[in-house]
């Protein structure tokens, strides 16, 4: 098929990668100039493992373009895959979706079939397709959200525990388009409205920070009680009602993601005139948690201001470059504020230009006379630190785990002192 695919971030470029290797051509168009440019040079602007594998192995059916009427018009299927942040309030911004709406209008026509990818507010897809209709332009609207974590974004994209469509009552075409365009990916499909699909996008996120949020208040409790959180994980999580994934306790949840997506419930529950109260107490935890940890610091450590202390991962989680709504970068900066002297690393991923840390290139540079290591993103390189060299480097004894990732025993037996999220 022709595709082509408004946005080329994480997921318009995951999207493009994955269409093209399962045969399709594909034009990505996107209103960043620059990054067109570097795509069209063959530099990938983002970090996503096996991503520039793909690029080069199908590079004959990949196309990048700032301005693509031609390649619109040619398309059987459009994927819209722009950004949708949260806007002041945390309702999500649709700005760059009516842009891309606007910019379509007038080269679309009735053959054509346009997928929403972005994660919209639930009645957004039926907007446009209205809206559409009202301009002359039968196209048929389907929901496609998209699951995909970052750092594992293609494995997911070929191994999807379910592939979710959201399809117009009177819509009886664009399933089975969907169906051929994912010919060769092989998971249950779930067929439901427009609005159906959103709110399952919706719905799961929400769910997963929950599940991350509550097993947060339990390491709470544990520490006051001097019990270990991991084990309680694991009890409750071999329960096959519950599940083992998203037990991890940890400094919180962040990306681009779940603190966007569980704001933007909250404000629709509040449009409906709907008290929901387990988001709000979901992000409620979240957005303490960093502050609790800090205090949880404070009372090991002592005062902070003054003290220097190396900060291991930046990332919102490891594998990616993405800082969007990182705890990591959270945690960062309230070490500064408290008059820490901060020293951060990441394997992909750069500070804010607004925060006034220092980076290091190498994780020695960061460790060296360190008084506390916090492991904030838990990349396989800091899982697998030589413990007994870091203590040696150390000038303190502190280690912070703040993944719960990292090897206690080792660490110990290194003469360092374990600080885990609810661990003795
Ligand atoms: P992103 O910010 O990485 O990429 C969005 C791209 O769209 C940018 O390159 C931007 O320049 C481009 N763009 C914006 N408006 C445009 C327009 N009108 N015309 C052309 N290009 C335009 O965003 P992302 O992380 O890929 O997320 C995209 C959507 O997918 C969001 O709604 C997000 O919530 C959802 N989503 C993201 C993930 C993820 O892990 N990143 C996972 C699932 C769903």
């Amino acid at each position: 098929m022709n595709v082509c695919i408004i946005g080329a971030g994480y997921v318009g470029l995951t999207t493009a990668a994955v269409l093209a290797k399962l045969g399709h051509t594909v034009h990505c168009i996107d209103e960043n100039e620059q990054k067109i440019a570097a795509l069209q040079r063959g530099e990938i602007p983002i970090y996503e493992p096996r991503l520039a594998e793909l690029f080069t192995d199908h590079q004959s059916r990949l196309f990048f373009h700032h301005d693509g009427q031609k390649h619109i018009q040619e398309a059987d299927v459009i994927f819209i895959c722009v950004g949708t942040p949260p806007d002041v309030k945390g309702k999500p911004d649709v700005s760059y979706v009516n842009r891309a709406i606007d910019m379509l209008i007038p080269h679309v026509n009735d053959h054509q079939t346009l997928v929403m990818k972005s994660t919209v507010p639930i009645g957004t897809n039926e907007r446009i397709y209205e809206r559409l209709k009202n301009e002359g332009k039968h196209v048929r609207v389907v929901s496609n959200p998209e699951f995909l974590r970052e750092g594992s974004a293609i494995y997911d994209s070929f191994h999807p525990d379910r592939i979710v469509i959201g399809l117009r009552d009177d819509d009886d075409r664009s399933l089975s388009i969907m169906q051929t365009l994912y010919a060769g990916i092989h998971a249950p499909y779930v067929v439901t409205s427009l609005s159906g699909a959103e709110m399952i996008k919706y719905a799961a996120n929400a769910f997963l920070a929950t599940k991350i949020s509550f097993i947060n208040e339990m390491a709470r409790l544990c520490d006051t009680y001097g019990v270990e959180v991991v084990d309680v994980a694991k009890g409750i999580g071999l329960d096959g009602r519950i599940g083992p994934h998203f037990l991890q306790a940890g400094i919180g949840y962040g990306g681009s993601c779940f603190p966007k997506d569980v704001t933007a419930l909250i404000q629709m529950a509040y449009e409906q005139m709907v008290r929901p109260y387990m988001l709000e107490a979901t992000k409620a935890v979240n957005d303490t948690q960093i502050n609790w940890y800090v205090q949880k610091m404070k009372r090991t450590l002592g005062e902070l201001a003054g003290r220097r202390i190396a900060v291991l991962g930046i990332a919102f989680k490891p594998n990616t470059d993405d800082i969007r709504e990182s705890p990591a970068v959270l945690l960062i900066t309230k070490l500064h504020a408290h008059g820490a002297d901060v020293i951060a690393h990441d394997p992909k991923a750069t500070l804010p230009h607004d925060v006034a840390v220092k980076q290091a290139k190498t994780i020695d540079e960061a460790v060296k006379k360190a008084d506390a290591l916090i492991v904030a993103t838990d990349w396989d390189a800091y899982k697998q630190l030589n413990w007994e060299e870091v203590k040696r480097m150390m000038n303190g004894n502190a280690v912070i785990d703040g993944r719960n990732s990292l090897p206690r025993e080792a660490i110990i037996n290194a003469g360092l002192h374990y600080i885990g999220v609810g661990r003795r």
